[in-house]
């Protein structure tokens, strides 16, 4: 804020700042139009659970990448939607996806997942997954295949960095990594570097 005194306020002031304020407001709001990609060219592909302070834990701030989220951070047909569209058409040239430990993704027996979402769904050949494409639905697939539970978040993780690399929508110059966000102690870890209880099985 610029000082001023009881008797003369600092109108310039006031409205330069708040130009230039509007001017970045602007700049934000029609980026893609002026052609302003996120400021990492980045995609992230997290889990929707709400112990992921996504910019935090990466280090960046809103506005620097598109995030994704839906249930465990997995590879879906919609990721690959997504993924297609920003790589192709929006500068993003690296992806970056997010499992973390205690997922709900491990927590309930596969059967109890299955019961539920049949009980709810009904007939399971007329239930849509897409409303827009009715003609798909799980038909021959485990219902748990769409689902996609786990039960070792390190290797879910490095599955779906795989998937999108395979995926044929997505440019071969596309940078693809995975973490696993640790909820106990707000760090990240590449999959399978699980230093805390690689010492504790050292000391066993
Ligand atoms: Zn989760």
């Amino acid at each position: 804020m610029t000082s001023h005194d009881h008797d003369g306020h600092d109108h310039d002031a006031h409205h330069e700042a708040l130009d230039a304020a509007v001017d970045a407001r602007d700049d934000w709001a029609r980026r893609r139009r002026k052609g302003i990609p996120t400021d990492e060219n980045l995609l992230v592909v997290a889990c929707m659970d709400e112990r992921i302070p996504i910019e935090e834990a990466l280090g960046i701030d809103l506005g620097d990448a598109q995030v994704f989220r839906n249930a465990g951070g997995k590879v879906t047909d919609d990721v690959i939607r997504s993924a297609a569209l920003t790589t192709n058409f929006f500068d993003t040239d690296e992806i970056i996806v997010i499992n973390h430990t205690d997922c709900g993704m491990m927590s309930a027996p596969d059967e109890a997942i299955r019961e539920g979402l049949e009980a709810q769904a009904g007939d399971l050949d007329d239930a849509d997954l897409d409303p827009s494409l009715p003609e798909l639905n799980v038909g021959d697939a485990d219902l748990l295949d769409w689902v996609k539970m786990t039960d070792d978040i390190d290797a879910a993780c490095a599955a779906q960095v795989e998937y999108l690399r395979e995926s044929e929508f997505i440019p071969d110059d596309t940078t693809v990594s995975g973490y696993v966000y640790e909820v106990e102690s707000g760090e990240l870890r590449r999959p399978d570097e699980r230093i805390a209880e690689a010492i504790s099985e050292r000391r066993a």
